[in-house]
């Protein structure tokens, strides 16, 4: 039924989802397994599992769920996926959805993921956003502190509680200078990146 549908590669080892149609969900694939990064909307889970399988693994092969922040559209799978996967949740210590398992502290670098992913409290758009770091590659999991509609945009404000706030973590992650950028939502940025970026700061006045 979702033949066509598979997931794409972004970078080595890194891949998303495809067909979830609202929020962009992510797959890392690690020695010991695969995280998946945000969970999507309700009905995400089951098409998140499909291309696990397509790609030839199991649903237990998900080892664990790290989540930006707990927005619907980013938790709303979360339940079902958790079910069908078995897998540990982990989230950010003051933004935890009911099926965490650990959380994680600002500054804390979960060592099974990718060879170390940072934890970067990123505050704004959710109290207790977080972005996830990969330094020697310099891979961003941003969540929706920056969304990408064509365009880079900042997130909507009705949803966003402080977007001055937001704005701060904006110049927090630009002054990083990713080489990868991974959207909650939008397709990743993987090309002339950190100019793009720093164009896009300067424009919505995040940074000088
Ligand atoms: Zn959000």
């Amino acid at each position: 039924m979702t033949k066509d549908i598979s997931m794409k590669r972004v970078a080595e080892g890194l891949y998303c989802f495809t067909g979830l149609l609202v929020g962009r969900v992510y797959l890392i694939k690690d020695s010991d397994g695969l995280t998946v990064i945000d969970a999507g909307i309700p009905n995400a889970a089951d098409k998140i599992v499909s291309q696990i399988r397509a790609a030839g693994y199991q649903p237990e092969d998900v080892r664990r769920i790290l989540i930006t922040h707990a927005h619907g559209d980013h938790i709303g799978g979360l339940p079902r996926l958790k079910a069908l996967t078995g897998a540990q949740v982990i989230a950010y210590e003051v933004e935890t959805p009911d099926e965490t398992d650990r959380t994680v502290t600002d500054g804390e670098i979960i060592a099974e993921v990718m060879g170390g992913l940072h934890v970067l409290h990123t505050p704004g758009h959710a109290n207790g956003h977080v972005c996830y770091w990969q330094p020697e590659r310099r891979i961003l999991f941003a969540g929706d502190v920056i969304m990408r509609f064509v365009f880079m945009t900042q997130p909507f404000s009705f949803v966003s509680p402080d977007m001055a706030e937001n704005r701060r973590s904006i110049a927090q992650v630009v002054d990083l200078q990713p080489a990868v950028v991974c959207f909650g939502h939008g397709r990743p940025l993987t090309a002339d990146t950190a100019s793009s970026l720093q164009a896009f700061a300067q424009r919505v006045g995040a940074v000088g």
